[in-house]
């Protein structure tokens, strides 16, 4: 039989022959992995690990019933292996068609990573919380209502399921949000679109008292509101607002408050100050003006670019520097129709909004896309974007981080490999901590 190199194993070892100097193969692998998703060949179903609580979005390529009826982790470390690897967390997304896949080598009693049949790896899965299994005095479960992800370093409270962004065709093109929703509902009839004050104060009671609890910040969100044609940005503030003084109230200092909603003026910003909001993400998701407007329409249509970004730099006077963190969805700059069609004039775009924000105390982070198919990108059959594209953009993001000489971000956990939390990208991952090997 002719012999087939693996493909995908010597484009991963291109880049970390390659970059082995500057990024460490924690960091190189955490993207490939994400990028591509990975497949489990086998899972028993009452193993004791976390599974996905579908918190916001799928995240996963395949989110069909066949997928949602089954139990997969929230998240993975993989560690040892090839590169005797330091413990990396990572985000599950299911890809029936990714080259990773996790199955279970009897002869050592645990899960390892094969891509596209080498050994890459040993993988453990998220460690289910006790907490998780407990329900609100309404009958309603933690792992609904308020669900720890980065290894239950991050309480995720997404109280709005639903984004009015959708209603009119607005919604972000590589948003999931909707179809996840239905998906869910289906198969996890307690999956809540809106939840109440109440059930969150309990859940995160449950959380507090809990002596497995490691959990040191909370994101507090959901889908965009908007007042109606005209914007003013009322209904979403006041409908946040209660929320935070409800929590900041009954736990303050308990955990690291972060609040994702939309770009709003000083005055509204204000109210979500008062009320005990620590870090302010308004996601910026793509800094290019056409595809800012052609992938987020509702944002562009109802807000606009431009104003977008001033008030972004406007937060900064009331939350302070370096609490302004803006998400972009990496690797959209190169999806089909809109995207550039080469990877530098991508990065080159990116690191021009990247440097912006920088210079003005923000920091923006990222986090790596991975197409879901129900998402407008999705159907328009986009798929994985190149490895090349996301080591420049941890190099640019770390270049950039460092000429600014800013701090690593509030709330996002630890840095450095073998230590990061964050598990949806590798920009973590690939600080280069003083001491570390
Ligand atoms: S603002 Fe965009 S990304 Fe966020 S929920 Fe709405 S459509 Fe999805």
């Amino acid at each position: 039989m002719e012999y087939m190199p693996n493909r995908y194993l010597n484009n991963l070892e291109l880049y970390i022959k390659e970059y082995g100097d500057l990024l460490n193969p924690e960091a190189i692998i955490k993207e490939d992995i994400l990028r591509q998703g990975v497949f489990f060949e086998r899972i028993v179903h009452n193993e004791n690990f976390s599974g996905k609580s579908y918190f916001i979005f799928s995240f996963d390529v395949d989110n069909d019933n066949d997928i949602a009826t089954r139990k997969y982790p929230e998240e993975i470390a993989l560690q040892n292996g090839i590169y005797n690897l330091k413990r990396t967390i990572i985000s599950v997304r299911i890809n029936k068609s990714s080259p990773y896949k996790i199955k279970f080598d009897q002869s050592k009693d645990k899960y390892v990573l094969f891509l596209d049949g080498a050994f890459i790896g040993d993988i453990v899965f998220s460690p289910e919380k006790s907490y998780m299994l407990k329900t609100t005095s309404t009958g309603k479960s933690v792992r609904d209502i308020a669900p720890t992800i980065e290894w239950g370093y991050l309480i995720y409270l997404a109280v709005f399921r639903m984004c009015q962004y959708f209603e009119n065709n607005n919604e972000c093109a590589f948003c999931d949000m909707r179809s996840n929703y239905v998906t869910q509902k289906k198969t996890h009839k307690d999956y809540s679109a809106v939840k109440s004050i109440d059930d969150i104060i309990d859940a995160l009671g449950l959380i507090n008292a809990s002596k497995d609890s490691v959990s040191k910040a909370y994101t507090l969100t959901g889908g965009s509101i908007v007042d109606g044609a005209e914007f003013k940005g009322d209904a979403e503030i006041d409908f946040y607002v209660p929320f935070l003084e409800a929590i900041e109230d009954k736990y303050k200092g308990k955990w690291i408050s972060k609040v994702v909603v939309q770009a709003h003026d000083i005055k509204k910003l204000k109210r979500l100050k008062d009320a005990g909001a620590f870090i302010y993400h308004t996601n910026f998701e793509v800094w290019d003006r056409e595809l800012f407007d052609n992938i987020c329409p509702g944002k562009s249509l109802f807000i606009g670019r431009d104003e977008w970004i001033k008030r972004i730099v406007d937060a900064v006077s009331i939350f302070g520097e370096y609490r302004v963190i803006p998400n972009f969805v990496a690797g959209v700059e190169l999806s089909k129709p809109y995207g550039f069609s080469n990877i530098d004039d991508a990065i080159n775009s990116t690191a021009e909004g990247l440097e912006f924000f920088m210079s003005n105390s923000v920091i923006p982070r990222y986090t790596t896309w991975c197409p879901e198919k129900t998402s407008k990108l999705g159907k328009l059959g986009n798929s994985s974007v190149p490895l090349e594209y996301y080591v420049k953009l941890l190099l640019k993001w770390h270049e950039l981080h460092y000429k600014y000489g800013l701090p690593i971000p509030e709330g996002y956990g630890e840095a450095g490999p073998g230590k990061a939390e964050f598990s949806v990208s590798a920009f973590m991952d690939a600080f280069k901590i003083k001491g570390d090997a």
